[in-house]
């Protein structure tokens, strides 16, 4: 058997969770707005936004394999944590409600936020209707210590839990977003329009670790622009490079080289993880009332925001194409709307 991209990835237990490749759209209005003609500047954006599942989202991608193999050792409940507005609990519950599986989230309070709805609405209501069971640490029992006790427990009841980390960025997570990776280079041959950089949110990594070792099992590295907006530059970068040489080591292949170039643009973070900034919302509501569309304010709001800076301030060169991926988040809206 040859050994192409899709072969070795095809190698790896996967569910299917999404519907096929997520479409990908230009952006005309904000490139109206944006003042882009003149420079021959194009805007798009690929919809991983887009899922009939759970309202969708990038961790869709990641559980796909993480999921698949949960599936392949026989598991039967699935536990995972993250912030109060997980968007990754949110997604792993949905998942588990379609696959017959148990679902145990494990929440922490990430975020300095106080308001009534950042603790009831938003991706809460969703766990609640997708039948999670819901556990939640502080600084007397932390995470890891509910999740310790809690496989503990399943397992003298006689389950096999398995169990996804913060984000499910871990290799096999990052799968997903090799896959994202072939799937926007065939995209791009059949558009007939080859995007010069790609936008993307970065948090605990697996999404722009993934899309980097996707192009470079294409052979074809490209400049992933990714911004980051959970933890510090130096954090980010170290994380999204063991990541990507994991993915890569998992794949069967070597690094091209040991320490790419990675591009990590720290500037929309603000003042800490969640925590909304004027630039975030002035974009937020450029791409609503330009395009009708919704980002989310915690990730692809900020990173949006750092392209809109890119492209204003003459950082994004004339005659480019430019891809911001979208990677959902819109329940945390209703969660965050006071703040907006
Ligand atoms: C988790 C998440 C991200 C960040 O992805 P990572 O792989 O954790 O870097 C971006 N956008 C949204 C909406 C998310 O939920």
């Amino acid at each position: 058997m040859q050994h192409t991209p899709t072969t070795i990835l095809s190698a790896f237990p996967k569910v299917s969770l999404l519907e096929g490749a997520t479409p990908i759209q230009r952006l005309y209005g904000l490139e109206r707005a944006l003042d882009c003609t003149g420079r021959q500047i194009e805007v798009y954006i690929k919809h991983d936004d887009a899922a009939r599942l759970g309202q969708g989202g990038n961790k869709l991608r990641k559980l796909e394999y993480l999921l698949g193999d949960a599936l392949a050792q026989g598991a039967d409940v699935i536990i995972t944590t993250g912030g109060i507005q997980s968007n990754h609990a949110r997604l792993t519950a949905a998942a588990c409600a379609r696959l017959g599986l148990r679902c145990e989230l494990v929440l922490a309070s990430a975020v300095d936020n106080s308001e009534y709805d950042y603790h009831h609405n938003g991706n809460l209501v969703l766990n609640d209707l997708f039948g999670a069971h819901l556990h939640h640490a502080n600084s007397q029992m932390p995470a890891d210590k509910v999740i310790e006790q809690l496989q503990q427990r399943l397992q003298a009841e006689g389950h096999h839990p398995y169990f996804i980390p913060t984000g499910g960025s871990v290799a096999l997570g990052c799968l997903g977003y090799v896959e994202a990776a072939l799937e926007i280079a065939a995209q791009e041959q059949e558009m007939g329009v080859t995007f010069d950089a790609i936008h993307v949110a970065n948090g605990s990594s697996g999404t722009h670790a993934g899309l980097l070792a996707g192009f470079e099992l294409l052979g074809r590295p490209r400049h992933v622009q990714a911004h980051s907006v959970l933890h510090t530059l130096q954090a980010t970068t170290e994380t999204t490079q063991t990541l990507r040489q994991q993915t890569l080591h998992l794949l069967g292949q070597a690094a091209t080289t040991p320490v790419m170039a990675i591009h990590i643009n720290p500037a929309q973070m603000g003042s800490a993880y969640g925590m909304v900034t004027a630039e975030m919302k002035r974009c937020l509501r450029l791409l609503a009332q330009t395009e009708g569309l919704l980002i989310d304010p915690v990730y692809s709001g900020k990173a949006f925001a750092g392209m809109v800076h890119d492209i204003e301030t003459g950082v994004l060169a004339p005659n480019s194409r430019v891809l911001f991926v979208m990677t959902g988040g819109t329940p945390a809206l209703y969660a965050y709307h006071n703040l907006l």
